[in-house]
This record gives structure tokens, sequence and C-alpha cells, in this order.
């Protein structure tokens, strides 16, 4: 099967070369803004938006009044320009509200660009980009399949990253036999019906307090700055501070990243049916104090990279639905025992004796009631 794969790595570009991608990314929020305000104002007068084509053709007399759009990627510009169209489909389709200005103190700065006749390639050690040419960059893993394109971003903490998208042919993998239920907790992120539970990353929940006490450290910085009249852009200490916290910051989302890539390619590595909860991500945010938890262990994230990879590799996802009483029934004897609240962790099975951990348990469930409707369907 083909399908498309992300990579990300960090680059390493040389001063002229961080000049050129500042460069790029100006020229590519200038044509942004430039064609929203033409499209918002033909929104008004029409109530219809203009085409992506319009805006092709006048980008070239544009360039003819600004001729230093001429000197970056213009491939760029055109994906600038490929992006406002979709956000304006994304708007008439009530997916998301009116496109918004770009502005250069959004946290991250990025163009686009695609391939054409091999100008993204990667060439021994380092990674090739148009207009930019050769560019040293961490080689973490092989780029495998065609490229199609690439992010090049400057991140808050003044690193830069490209991330690339290739078309690459998947095999399934071979079948296991098996097969395994997970409840999705918060004390562990994820419990498994073989008994295992899987820690909720306790590196990343440290880390996370570090970003925390160094983001504490930062306003009191800018506190400080205010006190004494120093506009923040040239308070000195506010800004080595801030960079530090982008840096904490990031190194938390990366972790997190790493953690529920290994763990989704793992069990779908070694079972061939897997069986999860339907969660109601929507209903559960609304309870205020489970949302940090939530957001923080990154179901949902977990939940589609075992969809996707389940689908290239030819394993099987059952979802059950949220209203399965997971936690009730004891998966010895089936015997129902009623609503448990979620400071019960253990409870014995009045009918069969079995002592059960409440989320192995319920886990073991999810396996059963996943294969019963996989049978039925
Ligand atoms: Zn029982």
């Amino acid at each position: 099967m083909l399908v498309n794969k992300a990579y990300q790595f960090r680059i390493y570009p040389t001063k002229e070369q961080e000049s050129l991608i500042a460069k790029t990314i100006g020229c590519s929020r200038f044509v942004f803004n430039h064609f929203l305000g033409r499209w918002n104002d033909a929104y008004q007068e029409t109530g219809k938006g203009l085409t992506y084509h319009s805006c092709s053709a006048a980008l070239t007399k544009l360039k003819k009044e600004f001729v230093w759009l001429k000197e970056v990627d213009s491939v760029a510009l055109q994906s600038s320009l490929k992006n406002l169209a979709d956000s304006y489909t994304r708007f008439f389709k009530k997916q998301n509200k009116t496109p918004r200005f770009k502005s250069k103190k959004n946290k991250v700065q990025s163009y686009t660009t695609k391939e054409t006749n091999n100008n993204i390639a990667i060439v021994d050690s380092k990674i090739k980009l148009p207009k930019l040419g050769l560019v040293r960059f961490a080689k973490s893993r092989e780029v495998e399949g065609r490229i199609l394109h690439a992010t090049v971003r400057r991140n808050p903490s003044g690193k830069y990253f490209v991330a690339i998208l290739a078309e690459t042919e998947v095999q399934p993998l071979e079948k296991t036999e098996s097969s395994i239920g997970i409840d999705l907790g918060i004390a562990d992120f994820a419990i498994l019906s073989d008994g295992r539970k899987m820690d909720n990353n306790k590196f990343t929940s440290n880390m996370e307090k570090k970003r925390k006490r160094e983001q504490r450290k930062l306003s009191r910085r800018a506190l400080h700055a205010k006190k004494n009249g120093i506009n923040l852009l040239d308070a000195k200490n506010y800004q080595k501070q801030k960079r530090k916290v982008a840096r904490l910051h990031e190194r938390v989302m990366n972790q997190r990243a790493d953690f529920l890539n290994k763990l989704s390619t793992e069990i779908i590595k070694n079972h061939d049916i897997i069986c999860i909860e339907d969660l109601n991500t929507k209903g559960m945010l609304r309870n205020h104090k489970l949302a940090k938890a939530i957001s923080d262990v990154s179901w949902s994230a977990f939940v589609s990279k075992l969809e996707y990879k389940a689908k290239w590799y030819g394993k099987t996802i059952v979802k059950i639905s949220r209203w399965f009483p997971s936690s009730q029934i004891c998966s010895d004897c089936g015997h129902q025992d009623g609503k448990k609240s979620l400071e019960i962790r253990e409870w014995t099975c009045p009918i069969c004796h079995e002592h059960h951990d409440r989320d192995v348990n319920a886990s073991k469930n999810i396996l059963a009631e996943g294969l019963r409707t996989l049978v039925l369907a």
C-alpha cells in the first residue's frame, strides 16, 4: 500500500541560508496577507471568495511591482496562496473561522515548498532544498520513498527544522495470532489486557515540572522589566529566559511524540486485533479536572497513531462503545458488579472471588467485548 510518511529533522543553516529562510518566510507571509485582504474585500462585496487560480495569476503581476518577491522560492509563495485558498474553503464549509492575518510574532514561522525535478533530496549528510542548496542536518533516520514536499520552520527557541512528507510503499506485517485490549487511564497512560501498565512517561512529567518552574521565572522577569519601564524586547534576561522556556517546551513535546510512536508501533507489531474504547474526548474535555490530564497524556493522538499504523500494516482496530461498562464486569466470570467510583482501584468479585486490579480487569473486558463485536460484524 502507498502511504504518506512524515519525517522531521533539525537543520543547521549557515548565516546566509538563515537570512534566505527569513526572507522566504517573510515573503510567504506578505503574499498570504496581501491576498487575504483582497479575498476579504471580495467576500464582503459579493459574499463569495476568489479562486486560487485568479490569485496565482495576480501573483505574477504583483512580482513586477514588488521585485524582491522574485528573490525567494516561487513555489513557497504559491503554497502560501494554496494555504489561503484552503483556509477559505474550510471557512465556507463552516469547519473553521475566517482566516487570520499572519503576524511576525506568531510562534511558528515557516514556509512550505513542493518537490519538482529532484529539488528536494537527501545528499549524503545534507539535505537539498530549493534556493537554499545543501543544508547540514541531523539525519536521525532514512527517508524512504518519493519526497512530496518540505516545510522549513523556525521555532521560538531559534532552532530550524525541516518536515518532509514522502510517499512510500509499506508491506503488511506478519500475523501474530494475538489480540489485545487497551484501557486508557490517567495515572497510567495505558493498561493492557496482558497485565502491563504503560507508565505515563515519568520523564516527561519531570520535564514538564521543570518547564512550569522556568515559566514562572519568565513571568517574574516580565514583571520586573515592566516595573523598571524596560521594553520586553530590550530586556535581555527576559529574552534569554524566553528562549529557555521555548527549548524546554520543545523537549517535552518531542519526548511525548517519541513515547506515543514507540508504544503504538510495539502494539501494532505484536498483535493482530487491538480493542480500544471509543473516546468521546469532547465530552470529557468539558470536565475541567480531567481536561489537563487528558490533553497531557495525548490519548487521541495515540489512538490515531494506532489507527493509521493498523491500516498500513494490515492489522485491525476494534472500537468499543464508551457506554460499555468495562470497569463493572468481572472479567473472569462475567458477573456485573455495578458502578465503581474512580477511587476504587481494586476489588474482589463476590461470585467467583477473583481479585481484580480495576484497570487490568477493564482492559480484559474491552478485549472480550471487542472480539465479540468483531464476530458479530
Ligand atoms: Zn467473578
